[in-house]
């Protein structure tokens, strides 16, 4: 146990007026009424990163509801939910109080998802462990003790009990939100059964906010989803209730309908799909397979040895395809590379939007086809594998197209968007597809097996200076990964902050562990993965850092594949 909390009054008065560095000295372990404190890292300076807390609520003071943590999944759900209630509580009393970070005490924010966060955890007894930070006072570079203590003995210990402490929340509505999880990973886990990939609940509200705020579009305005008929589907949210919604079947799914209808929309609710969404979100019980990856074209990526051949091959310079790297990819290639990524590492479903496709890497068309002979063209286009990658690979598609009615041809499902209604289309688009002959010829051929690519360990590395780790994620777009920047921005299913964050941590805590220049990447990053799992994401960083978020392996891939010092070994096929 630690000195009782007044003790650190006590050492905090004494140090009034002094040096900023004197506030290295209350590093210690407090226990308070309701809570032990620990003092995890004490900033060195008023303007430095602030002081990070770690608060361990004893079961007995929380009093959890039993229900929030029988399983895994529960408890994430539950500690999600006190988070939002602990920043909100602190934000009320965050305020500057004097230079740099003075005053300001935070916790990581949560976005529009449920996931699971290194700053609020629960175990199986229903202890929470917290970790917050706090910006210790200073007046110019000297402490400022009435300030600091009117953070660390009333504002902080406030919060914690207007949030965390039993009796602060409404244990219906956290329950209502743990509810909500368990329903959305029900929902998932029928989705094969039923032969979908993903499910749209009626009623859903689709849009958000804007390109910046994934909150949902005002109610009011917004057209609620209606499933059409046809496709009506009913699941089981819980063993009481059922939801019924629209099932988007496997195979090769259309999006069509006119611009500015809708079809983008739905697409990106599919991609959040992955996710489960808390109540009012407006996209709860919209769900995907959990293996959905979005896929899209991102010119000037890097690729490093990924086999596109199935693709792309006999390009004009005779590089080989089947290893194919490059520093600068074309708008075809990196979609190609991209795809190939997902599905090394078990993409089930892919989901790819016209706006941000490579025109020349979906669709070529009879004339273009009489033009330029098929020897003098690289690119196999997807049409001529979409419907192959599902009967051979089992890998669906669901893809936008306003422009291209050649795909009516390989189409099992087309799901037209009008005025963001969809209607069932697949039988006037067969219609249409037989009568209008596109005259296209197949292209491609068999599918190959891809190469096998063994990453190399020396390859990723996040030393810079004297530091062994140097990460920073200014954005969730962005990582600064030792001395090289990585770019994030085509990873379009990386949703907060806090995931890039955990994501670049995980490569530099992988690279020599689990990649090991053995194990391929497959290997290398399910094994890594699966440490996670089993251990909590606490594993990847020893300095309980409280602002990691749970993330999928297909953007830990997507990361990784972008690392632009990335060397990969390629095994045979
Ligand atoms: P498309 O991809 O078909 O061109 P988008 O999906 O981009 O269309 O949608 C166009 C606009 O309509 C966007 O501003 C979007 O926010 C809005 N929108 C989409 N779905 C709805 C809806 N269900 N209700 C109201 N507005 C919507
Ligand atoms: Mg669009």
């Amino acid at each position: 146990m630690g000195k009782p909390g007044a003790r650190l009054k006590a050492r905090l008065k004494a140090i009034d007026g002094k040096g900023y560095g004197a506030y290295k000295s209350i590093a210690d372990v407090y226990d308070f009424d309701d809570y032990i404190l620990h003092f995890d890292h004490v900033q060195s300076d008023p303007f430095a990163a602030p002081t990070r807390l770690r608060l361990v609520i004893p079961p007995d003071i929380a009093r959890l509801p039993r229900e929030a943590l029988t399983n895994r999944r529960r408890r994430i759900a539950c500690a999600d939910y006190l988070n939002r209630l602990a920043a909100a509580a602190l934000q009320a009393r965050s305020r500057q109080r004097g230079s740099g970070v003075s005053g300001i005490i935070g916790i990581l924010q949560p976005g529009q998802q449920i996931l699971e966060r290194t700053s609020l955890q629960i175990d199986e007894e229903g202890k929470i462990v917290v970790r917050l930070t706090a910006g210790l006072p200073a007046e110019g570079r000297r402490v400022r003790a009435d300030d600091a203590i009117a953070i660390l003995m009333e504002d902080v210990p406030g919060a914690i009990r207007h949030s965390l402490i039993a009796g602060a929340f409404s244990e219906s509505t956290l329950l209502r939100h743990v509810r909500l999880t368990e329903e959305s990973s029900a929902l998932r886990a029928q989705l094969a059964d039923h032969g979908l990939v993903a499910f749209v609940r009626e009623g859903a509200v689709l849009p958000r906010r804007s390109g910046i705020d994934d909150t949902p579009f005002a109610r009011a305005r917004a057209v609620a989803f209606e499933s059409p008929e046809s496709l009506r589907v009913e699941l089981k949210a819980s063993a009481e209730s059922g939801v019924t919604g629209m099932g988007v079947p496997q195979g090769v799914t259309l999006i069509v309908g006119g611009g500015y209808h809708g079809k983008s929309t739905l697409l990106r609710a599919l991609e959040r799909g992955v996710y489960d969404h808390i109540e009012n979100d407006g996209r709860e019980l919209v769900v995907s397979v959990a293996s959905a990856v979005k896929v899209r074209a991102e010119d000037g990526r890097r690729v490093a040895g990924v086999d596109i051949s199935n693709f792309i091959s006999g390009l004009p310079g005779g590089e080989d395809t089947r290893c194919f790297d490059t520093d600068n990819a074309s708008g075809s290639t990196s979609q190609a590379a991209t795809i190939v990524e997902a599905l090394e590492v078990g993409a089930s479903c892919l989901l790819m939007d016209e706006d941000t496709s490579a025109t020349n890497f979906m669709i070529r068309d009879a004339r273009m086809q009489a033009l330029i002979h098929d020897d003098a063209e690289p690119i196999t286009p997807f049409i001529d594998r979409a419907k192959q990658l599902y009967d051979e690979l089992g890998v669906s598609s669901v893809i936008v197209v306003g422009g291209a009615g050649d795909y009516f041809d390989i189409a099992d499902t087309v799901i037209g968007m009008n005025a963001y209604k969809p209607a069932d289309l697949t039988l006037q688009a067969k219609r249409i597809a037989a009568s209008f002959d596109t005259r296209r010829n197949r292209e491609g051929g068999t599918w190959m097996p891809l190469r096998t690519r063994v990453p190399q360990p020396a390859s990723i590395d996040p030393r810079k200076g004297k530091k062994a780790v140097s990460i920073k994620v200014p954005t969730q777009e962005r990582i600064l990964f030792g001395t090289e920047e990585l770019d994030l921005s085509a990873v379009e299913q990386i949703v907060e902050l806090a995931q890039a964050r955990a994501i670049a941590q995980a490569l530099a805590y992988g690279a020599d562990r689990w990649i090991d220049g053995k194990r391929s990447l497959l290997e290398g990053l399910r094994d890594l993965c699966a440490e996670i799992h089993r251990h909590g994401l606490d594993v990847i960083d020893s300095r309980n850092a409280g602002n990691y978020a749970e993330f999928r392996i297909y953007e830990l891939a997507a990361a990784l594949n972008r690392l632009r010092t990335l060397r990969i070994e390629s095994g045979s096929r």
